[in-house]
């Protein structure tokens, strides 16, 4: 999580352009630095190194494996929706669905697995977080597009990939936003069509939207085990992140269901 705060250069000392010092030149050589930056330069990439060994020996061990799991389930999944469509909206939809949930599990599975460096962290745990909105608008837009009449469908898909987009860009540009405060609004979000409920269960019966609330409530119960990072049944092998990442599979196996009742 350091590597939020690491992203502004190290010297801000880049020379204006001007009169003698063209726009070309603005860049400063890492061999023209005076030997402290380079110090710090070096002390930056031992401290890289202990953050990095320190991050591994409190991960729980199975962090990851759950959503590594979860990946070729989510693309078979994916690929049967897309197969058992009936029409080329609904094609479409279910892929856009698929896409977003191979995107959220295998990113999950590559940036919880690995050991990155401080950078590689940095950008996957900015996709990671990003992917969260993508599988909501994701998961609505065949649930639209099955479910609704056209012009409900229209708004619906309108509002949760405007909200889907917004989001994205605040997780990627600000990454290190408290957690109370980015939480909410993936809730926020996931929560959006709660006034659609009524059509889904008309369009697609009373075990569609069972299954479409029941997704809803693990996910929210979810964000909530991610926000007060409790409970932590064992921080050494399956600590909060993983109750919170089975949830998302709880979750999203309950909307996969009712997606594939609605497609059917
Ligand atoms: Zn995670």
């Amino acid at each position: 999580m350091i590597a939020e705060d690491s992203e502004t250069p190290s010297h801000g000392r880049e020379p204006q352009p001007g009169p003698g010092n063209p726009p070309h030149t603005s860049r400063v050589p890492v061999m023209d630095a005076p030997p402290a930056a380079t110090g710090r330069l070096t002390a930056a990439t031992g401290l890289e190194a202990r953050v990095e060994r320190a991050a591994t020996a409190l991960k729980p061990r199975m962090r990851g494996w759950l959503h590594a799991g979860v990946f070729p389930l989510a693309l078979a999944g994916g690929i049967v929706l897309i197969a058992v469509s009936r029409s080329g909206a609904a094609v479409a939809a279910c892929a856009v669905y698929a896409v977003s949930a191979c995107l959220l599990f295998g990113t999950s599975a590559v940036y919880h697995r690995g050991t990155w460096g401080l950078r590689g962290e940095a950008v996957l745990r900015r996709l990671d977080h990003a992917n969260i909105f993508l599988i909501i608008a994701g998961t609505y837009t065949p649930l639209a597009v099955l479910l609704l009449p056209e012009g409900q469908q229209r708004v619906l898909l309108a509002v949760v990939w405007a909200g889907a987009l917004a989001g994205i860009a605040f997780r990627i540009l600000w990454i290190g936003a408290p957690r109370w405060l980015y939480t909410p609004c993936y809730i926020a979000l996931g929560w959006v069509a709660v006034f659609n409920l009524p059509d889904f269960a008309h369009a697609g019966g009373s075990a569609v939207v069972v299954l479409v609330i029941a997704g809803g409530l693990l996910y929210t119960a979810g964000a909530v085990v991610y926000g007060l990072k409790r409970p932590d049944p064992s921080p050494a092998w399956f600590g909060f992140h993983e109750v919170f990442h089975a949830l998302t599979i709880a979750a999203f196996a309950a909307h996969y269901t009712a997606i594939l009742l609605a497609a059917t």
